[in-house]
This record gives C-alpha cells, sequence and structure tokens, in this order.
C-alpha cells in the first residue's frame, strides 16, 4: 500500500459533508505531495516551524490547518498563511490570533478544542469554562478571527462504547453552542474529531472533519 491508495481508501469511506484533513506531521514533503498529485489539498500539522517549512515549498494552494497545542508566542509565524487553527483552548490564545490576523489583514478560522477525553493530558476547554468564555462575549469584538466550530479528542482506549459516548457528547455540545451563541451564523458549522483508529466512529456522531495521519502515511517516525 502507498500513499495514494492508502488515501483513495480513506477519501471513499467519507460521507458527503464529511472532508478529510490529512495530517503529514512528521512525514517528508514527498509524501505530502504524492497526497497532493492525488487531489488532497488539506493538509494537518501540529508544529508551527515545520509547517512553515512545509508551506514554503509546497504548492500555495494547499489549506494548512494548525491541529497542535498552540503557543502565543509561535501565532505570528503561522498568521499569514494558515488556513484553519484548530487548537483553540483559551480567551487569550483567541486574542492573540486576532492580534496577529490584524497584522497579516485577514481572517483566521478558529475551532475550540473541548477535553472530552478521560485523559489529564489531552488540552482543552471543559463545557463549563467553554461557556463561560463564550457569555464574557469580549470575543465578539475580535473581528479578525472567526469561531467554526469545536474540535475534540477521544479517551485512547479499546472500548467503543466510550469513544462513542465521547464523540457523542461533543456532538450534543456542538449543537447547544450553535443554538445558544451562533444561531444566525452559517459559519459556525465544523465538528473536528476523528483520527485514524476512530474516525469512523465520529462520522456516525456527527463529525465533518476527521484528522486521519498514520493511516494514509503510515507511522510517524520521531
Ligand atoms: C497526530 C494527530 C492526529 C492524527 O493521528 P493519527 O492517529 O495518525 O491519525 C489527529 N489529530 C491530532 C490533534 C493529532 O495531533
Amino acid at each position: 500500500m502507498n500513499v495514494t491508495d492508502n488515501l483513495k481508501q480513506v477519501l471513499a469511506e467519507l460521507p458527503s459533508g464529511v472532508r478529510l484533513v490529512a495530517v503529514s506531521k512528521f512525514h517528508p514533503n514527498e509524501a505530502i505531495e504524492e497526497a497532493y498529485r492525488a487531489g488532497q489539498r488539506i493538509f494537518g500539522e501540529s508544529k508551527v516551524q515545520e509547517m512553515t517549512g512545509k508551506y514554503e515549498s509546497l504548492p500555495k494552494d494547499i489549506e494548512w490547518h494548525f491541529i497542535g497545542h498552540l503557543q502565543t508566542n509561535k501565532i505570528k509565524y503561522m498568521a499569514p498563511y494558515v488556513s484553519m487553527i484548530h487548537g483553540i483552548d483559551s480567551y487569550k490564545l483567541l486574542a492573540e490570533v486576532n492580534k496577529q490576523a490584524i497584522k497579516a489583514e485577514k481572517v483566521i478560522r478558529c475551532l475550540l478544542q473541548i477535553h472530552i477525553a478521560q485523559e489529564e493530558t489531552k488540552f482543552g476547554f471543559s463545557f463549563d469554562e467553554c461557556k463561560e468564555m463564550l457569555n464574557a462575549a469580549e470575543w465578539k469584538a475580535l473581528a479578525n478571527i472567526q469561531i467554526c466550530g469545536l474540535m475534540g479528542m477521544a479517551t485512547n482506549t479499546d472500548s467503543k462504547e466510550q469513544i462513542e459516548r465521547e464523540f457523542r457528547s461533543l456532538n450534543c455540545f456542538f449543537h447547544e453552542v450553535k443554538k445558544q451563541y451562533f444561531a444566525n451564523e452559517p459559519t459556525f458549522c465544523e465538528l473536528s474529531m476523528g483520527m485514524s483508529h476512530d474516525y469512523h466512529l465520529a462520522i456516525k456522531e456527527g463529525s465533518t472533519l476527521v484528522r486521519v495521519g498514520s493511516k494514509i502515511f503510515g507511522e510517524r517516525v520521531y
């Protein structure tokens, strides 16, 4: 199996309305170019420096999605070209993205990351923290960011039931937030959930963006 075959296999399983973020972190430009030649345009990276290097040497119609943990001091490097940032988990980060988006004279699409897994190590707002941030309403004054939806990662477990439960809870919360805060905003429409081992479950529970890496590019060598 090669990248092209893997990619086609994943794409063939996606229902309409679900898009693929091909997670290329730790894989070389050649692997991305192969997926690009097969038609893939959305790629996900988790390190700003790595993503910027790839952005500079690869075709400019690639949509770069940042899916890693954000550091405020790195946002400026990706602001000029990044298409979507999946991992916003504080108001402070959102405000910094806005500031850098102003400098880059653009609007940056963002997803709020919600902590739905049991592991302590995964980042994100709790449901309550997220609502608190949205209730405070300061974000409404940030004209150069657009909150387009939510992102989450399920627990790394063999329990299908647990993964389904976590994705379902995020989907429920997504609809609640949409109704309460974004009722008149059709751009609040993305639910980013599902990775190589659980994207089938995520799709069943309402995902619109799956982030699949190793299933397409093979195991990562760190
Ligand atoms: C690495 C990563 C992925 C892709 O993981 P795979 O198991 O290789 O599909 C998806 N989402 C996030 C946030 C990641 O960091």
